[in-house]
């Protein structure tokens, strides 16, 4: 047991895609029988959604602390926020549509014939049902939007409640870090979701089948990478005015801690170390930067959620309209602010962003089994980003230590 335990989850984790391929491919069909433990998985990781944005996100919000704080420095940091998840999203749905990693996948295997009939909805319909009549029938039903909305409504509530509001503010932080420790224990059942879905995806398509995974993470790294050193890069270098060189040296430690542990939050003080003390940006704009942008500040995971619903469309060959796309930037964008900073959040948060267009749930059954691989970059990425906001935001409002940055004494 402690040998097992002693083993990083992330190595269980390929260990077992690994031995979940040649499992399927020597056990062919027959491998369906171990889906469930797959199916089990995903239910698991279902179960989480709810509770994991409502806590979350209060949290997040609650924790700027001061509400005339999300005028000057909040109010730089979520417009960056906001486009920086729009271009990661249209960079996820262009990539999509370019390469078309889905096609050539025969979604029959998958048993699911027919992609199913969507009522028609209007953007007016749209923006309705983003305001919940009632909030628990919200949870109760998993309407993701309505959710985002009354949270983040509720964070506000709490902020302007000041001195009342702290008592409530403690528990969705408490209740936030003990959602998140659950959600570890929904990851110890990674491995062996894992290798029964890939056992099950290598069987039932065989070799070819892969093929379609493959491109998806192939694409997934190409988009971080764009992300990271396009995006990112500009931003540093025309916003901040800063030599981009020296911010990617600054975040070595934060890129390499992100990457094992495939956690934003996870990898948070060492964000926070590399900010401050590399970056020189100043201690109130980095924590509060640093920290909300972790939970909500989410580029790779934006990019991913665009990208694997037109993988999980071009498989079930579900048409989409421009009004579907213009949904899943959003639904891609909002899932991206609900997804928490630990690993395989952003496979949770595909049930959101699919069920808006239409997309068959049973898309996440055959990504999860890459899903960590990907789960890696993504949070790169995202850290990434919540850094490169910070320093943006501390060098327009004069909290940036310049010499500080461009110095190799802390490195
Ligand atoms: N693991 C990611 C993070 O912590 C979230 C995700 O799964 O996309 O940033």
């Amino acid at each position: 047991m402690g040998f097992w335990f002693r083993i990083p989850l992330w190595q269980r984790v390929i260990a077992a895609l690994i031995l979940g391929i040649i499992t399927g491919l020597v056990w062919g069909e027959g491998a369906v029988a171990i889906k469930w433990i797959g199916d089990l998985f995903i239910r698991a990781i279902k179960m989480l959604v709810v509770p994991l944005i409502f806590f979350s996100l209060v949290a997040g919000v609650a924790s700027i602390g001061d509400i005339r704080k999300l005028g000057a420095v909040g109010g730089r940091a979520m417009l960056l926020f906001l486009v920086t998840g729009q271009l990661a999203v249209v960079l996820g749905l262009t990539l999509g549509t370019l390469i078309q990693p889905g096609l050539g996948v025969d979604a029959s295997l998958a048993g699911v014939t027919t992609p199913p009939a969507l009522p028609e909805t209007s953007v007016t319909d749209m923006i309705l049902k983003m305001v919940p009549e009632n909030v628990v029938q919200a949870m109760a039903t998993m309407d993701v939007l309505a959710l985002i909305v009354f949270s983040l409504l509720l964070g506000i509530g709490i902020l302007m409640a000041e001195k009342d509001g702290e008592p409530v503010a403690r528990i969705f932080d408490s209740g936030a870090i003990i959602m998140q420790k659950v959600t570890i224990l929904v990851m110890e059942l990674t491995p062996f979701g894992v290798f029964a879905l890939m056992a099950w995806v290598a069987g039932t398509f065989g070799f070819e089948g892969l093929i379609p995974l493959a491109k998806l993470v192939a694409l997934n790294y190409i988009g971080c990478a764009i992300i990271i050193l396009v995006l990112y890069s500009a931003m540093i270098k025309f916003m901040a005015k800063l030599p981009v060189i020296d911010f990617f040296r600054g975040m070595i430690d934060a890129i390499a801690v992100s990457y094992s542990t495939a956690s934003s939050n996870a990898t948070l003080p060492v964000t926070l170390r590399c900010t401050q003390r590399n970056l020189g940006v100043s201690p109130s704009v980095s924590s509060f930067v640093v920290s909300l942008g972790a939970t909500i500040n989410m580029n790779g995971t934006a990019m991913y959620l665009g990208l694997a619903t037109l993988f999980g469309a071009q498989i079930f060959g579900v048409d989409l309209s421009w009004g579907d796309y213009a949904m899943i930037a959003v639904t891609s964008t909002l899932g991206a602010v609900g997804a928490a900073g630990i690993p395989g959040a952003g496979l949770i948060m595909m049930a959101l962003v699919f069920g808006s267009v239409g997309v068959p749930l049973e898309t996440i059954a055959l990504v999860a089994g890459v899903d960590r691989i990907m789960d890696m970059i993504r949070t790169t990425t995202n850290i990434t980003g919540d850094a490169a906001v910070a320093v943006t935001v501390a060098a327009m409002t004069g909290e940036l230590n310049r010499e500080e940055m461009i110095s190799d004494d802390d490195i």
